[in-house]
């Protein structure tokens, strides 16, 4: 397994993702992506943009992250959206009262007292209050992971929603939260979407978009940061079908990950045993990333809560009516919840692949290469002269510019032509076309695979074609 340093530097070395404001010391929990970063990001959303609302009954929406601040009281935010915090007095380190429990019962785990960290795990389950976090911190003598301390404060509740004001003053009254979750963008445009575009249950709508929370801990590289990216579905369904459609939707995200590279055995579902205020099943798909299991995406059955929550606050009726047999009911829903940036951090970690070769002369080395399933690579193609001169630069740099106007390409002139490949194998690109002597003779060029590292002679005027091809059926 990769270490996770190894996928951040090389990240960072290669343009996929720096730490935000980094010239300034960096900013905890923010990320900002360099070239290669925002391709990655916008192959993914496109690939979940179109399993997703390429259908006839899922369409789309883009709200905004600014919400009306009742939106929140109706979903339960303003009151149920908080972590346990406990501060250790000693060395005023500050942990999420769960995590910290958790990282004790891992240690435990480790060193094989499995009967022990078994009894912490049941008391954990079954823990929701402050005081049963902090019984358990106290009784067991958790100490501080960095100190050793075990001199802590009461655990309270700290709500992880941002908050700022809206317009020039800066008063309760005008307070509003950056969203935590994209979801409730939809909720209240249910109607909205229902009406204009003549859907009737079962339908879905479906959004990708920021969102942000205070997060006590921020740890993981992109997997729990303050500032994310989400891809979040609702699907609006009659009361009673909840447990078919939840089963189809967990089977419609599972294979999305499998198509798009991820071993099935990297990946599981995990029911959530403790269901939240709104959800009546509820399971996540995790991943193994290289610091053990964990979320990816959930996925909820969260009854009628938050459509008679937002009817409640609003006032406004969010049900559907039959036109035909005049019935009327406020549907159900199933959630598919992904996190883009926390995915993008999974498909990071799955593509990092070491090879060991070796060459003609017997010499042995290690190939990175990152393992992207082509249509998520951010460059598609890498067109190299084999030397700069005897007209090869000219003719690469024409093809280049062809393949340029329907891929993301580089062009490379600079050192040996295996290190160039190297170069491409190390951010995924599937293609490499170089340009020889042959090619200014007979129009002919190479274009090496990725994975195989096999090269085959095919006109220059197929490139683009050949490309295509590929990408379509891989
Ligand atoms: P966790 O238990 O890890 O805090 P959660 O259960 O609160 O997560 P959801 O509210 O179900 O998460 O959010 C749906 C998805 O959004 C998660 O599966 C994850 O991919 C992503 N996500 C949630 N919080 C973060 C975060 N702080 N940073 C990055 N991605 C996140």
């Amino acid at each position: 397994m990769v270490k996770l340093e190894t996928i951040i530097s090389l990240a960072k070395h290669r343009g996929f993702v720096f730490q935000s404001s980094e010239i300034y010391g960096g900013l905890n929990g923010c990320w900002d992506f360099g070239p290669l970063g925002v391709e990655l990001l916008k192959n993914i959303k496109e690939s979940w943009w179109k399993a997703m609302t390429y259908r006839q009954d899922v369409e789309g929406v883009d709200a905004s992250i600014l919400m009306h601040p009742r939106t929140w009281e109706a979903s339960g935010h303003v009151t149920q959206f908080s972590d346990p915090m406990i501060d250790n007095k000693q060395s005023k380190g500050r942990y999420r009262a769960d995590n910290l429990i958790e990282e004790y019962i891992d240690r435990l785990r480790k060193k094989k007292k499995t009967d022990q960290a078994d009894a912490l795990e049941a008391k954990l389950e079954a823990a929701s209050e402050p005081i049963d976090y902090y019984n358990i911190i106290v009784e067991n003598q958790i100490p501080d992971p960095v100190s050793g301390s075990t001199d802590w404060t009461e655990v309270r509740n700290f709500n992880l929603m941002f908050k700022t004001f809206i317009g020039p003053v800066d008063d309760s009254a005008s307070t509003i939260y950056l969203r935590p979750e994209s979801a409730q963008g939809i909720f209240v445009n249910f109607k909205n979407i229902m009406d204009s575009s003549r859907m009737k249950p079962p339908f879905g709508i479906a959004q990708i978009g920021k969102a942000f929370r205070n997060e006590i801990n921020t740890k993981n590289f992109l997997f729990r940061t303050r500032e994310f990216e989400q891809m979040e579905m609702q699907y609006f369904i009659k009361p009673g079908s909840d447990p078919e459609w939840f089963e189809y939707w967990k089977e419609q995200r599972w294979n999305w990950y499998i198509k798009n590279g991820i071993p099935a055995e990297s990946l599981r579902f995990k029911d959530h045993e403790k269901l939240a205020h709104y959800a009546n099943r509820a399971t996540d798909i995790e991943f193994m990333f290289p610091f053990g299991w964990g979320e990816i995406e959930g996925i909820h059955s969260r009854t009628d809560f938050d459509l008679k929550a937002h009817q409640e606050f609003s006032g406004k009726k969010l049900e559907y009516v039959d036109t035909v047999t005049k019935d009327r009911y406020v549907p159900y829903v199933i959630e598919t919840s992904g996190g883009t940036t926390r995915g993008l951090m999974a498909f990071l970690c799955n593509a990092y692949t070491e090879e060991k070769l070796t060459d003609d002369n017997g010499k042995e080395d290690t190939r990175i290469v990152m393992k992207f399933v082509p249509k998520f690579s951010p460059i598609k193609a890498a067109v190299f002269p084999l030397v700069n001169k005897d007209g090869m630069p000219e003719f690469a740099e024409k093809l280049f510019n062809k393949i340029q106007t329907e891929f993301k390409a580089q062009y490379d002139t600079s050192g040996a032509i295996g290190r160039r490949y190297r170069r491409q194998d190390e951010i995924g690109t599937p293609f490499c076309v170089t340009v020889d002597g042959d090619s200014v003779q007979n129009g002919t060029v190479t274009i090496r695979e990725r994975d195989t590292m096999q090269q085959e002679r095919i006109p220059a005027e197929n490139a683009v074609a050949y490309i295509h091809n590929k990408l379509m059926n891989a």
